[in-house]
């Protein structure tokens, strides 16, 4: 029996042996063939290749030694306040801009450091744009001509991290009702959200997946708050009937995710504190809590999430209301308010 098992597995390694040399010999003469076709002509590297080479090169010449994760070397007299520093949360892209350089500035002075959780690197023009594989907060200094960075976690800085939606925007309008849109009112609500939040001293860290009129896929709406290893997720939405047609139901309503329900800190609870809280804050009827796993960015967010209906743009008092500057503060107003509890309660 034994013996068998020993014969058997010899097998499987004579076999993997033989695959393994047919795919090297198959690759070799495959890049071989590439090579002849196209006579000097070189492929051209990869950002990150390039940051991998010429780390390499300078390690070996022991030019230079830093603990940061990133060596971009500065325009001679150039301070940190002239580098242009931007961070799209929502496509995790970090871009590091060096004014009034030339198209070749990276190729003589060439970005330097380790690659960890670099999705993907672009430099040009004095522009680099580092695509992070999750939402971090670079940390900068200057120091003898050259700019360091490091990348944080926003739960290394934060004590609690939020994600907030604003539903539709840009080109996708949502329901529209006597010439409103819904990606409007859900906005103006975010905006006034973002005030409050703005003005609290406690350490949140808040990651919005818009703060204009643009569109997010709902891929990255859905991601943004797994990607910011965020405590909950909520989207903010406006309601309508299933026909469309003006009517007399109104009220608020809150969906979770059914299917990860568990006992605790799960969707349904953060749903019904929202539902309370936004009740409370507008006087709106209270709807309950109903089933969203159909949902998109319900369905696929990796934290805890609640989409909150605040009120029927298919009634025309709710309709008003939601149009009301003060409405929209209030109905922020009860929003913040569940934040702030459910962080309380331990989210
Ligand atoms: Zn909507």
């Amino acid at each position: 029996m034994e013996s068998k098992i020993l014969k058997f597995s010899s097998l499987c390694l004579a076999i993997m042996i033989v695959v393994s040399a047919a795919f090297m010999y198959y690759t070799d003469t495959y890049g071989q063939e590439r090579y002849k076709q196209q006579p000097g002509q070189q492929e051209e590297m990869s950002g990150l290749q390039m940051l991998e080479y010429y780390t390499e090169q300078a390690e070996e010449s022991d030019e230079v030694e830093f603990e940061q994760q990133l060596c971009i070397e500065l325009p001679e007299g150039m301070g940190m306040e002239e580098v242009l520093i931007e961070n799209d949360y929502v496509k995790q892209l970090i871009t590091v801009e060096i004014p009034q350089v030339g198209a070749d500035y990276f190729v003589d002075h060439p970005l330097l450091g380790r690659s960890n959780h670099i999705n993907d690197l672009y430099m040009a023009d004095g522009r680099i744009e580092i695509t992070m594989d999750a939402v971090y907060e670079p940390q900068c200094m200057v120091e003898d001509g050259r700019l360091y960075m490091d990348f944080l976690r926003p739960q290394d800085i934060y004590d609690k991290v939020i994600a907030i939606d604003a539903g539709h925007g840009g080109g996708a309008p949502g329901a529209i009702k006597q010439g409103i849109m819904e990606k409007d009112i859900n906005l103006a609500i975010i905006r006034e959200l973002k005030e409050l939040l703005d003005k609290n001293d406690r350490n949140i860290g808040v990651y919005y997946t818009r703060t204009e009129d643009v569109n997010p896929t709902f891929e990255q709406r859905a991601q943004l708050g797994g990607k910011a290893g965020a405590n909950l997720f909520i989207s903010v939405h406006s309601n309508s009937t299933v026909d469309g047609l003006m009517s007399g139901y109104n009220g608020t309503e809150v969906m979770y995710d059914e299917l990860k329900s568990e006992e605790g800190f799960s969707s349904r609870r953060l749903a019904q504190i929202c539902l309370e809280e936004v009740t409370a804050s507008i006087g709106s009827k209270d709807n309950g809590v109903t089933y969203g796993n159909s949902i998109y960015i319900i369905r696929n967010s990796e934290v805890p999430v609640a989409l909150i209906e605040v009120g029927f743009m298919t009634n025309q008092q709710e309709l008003d209301n939601l149009t009301s500057p003060g409405y929209q503060r209030k109905a922020a107003q009860g929003i913040y308010n569940a934040i702030l509890r459910a962080l309380e309660e331990g989210f």
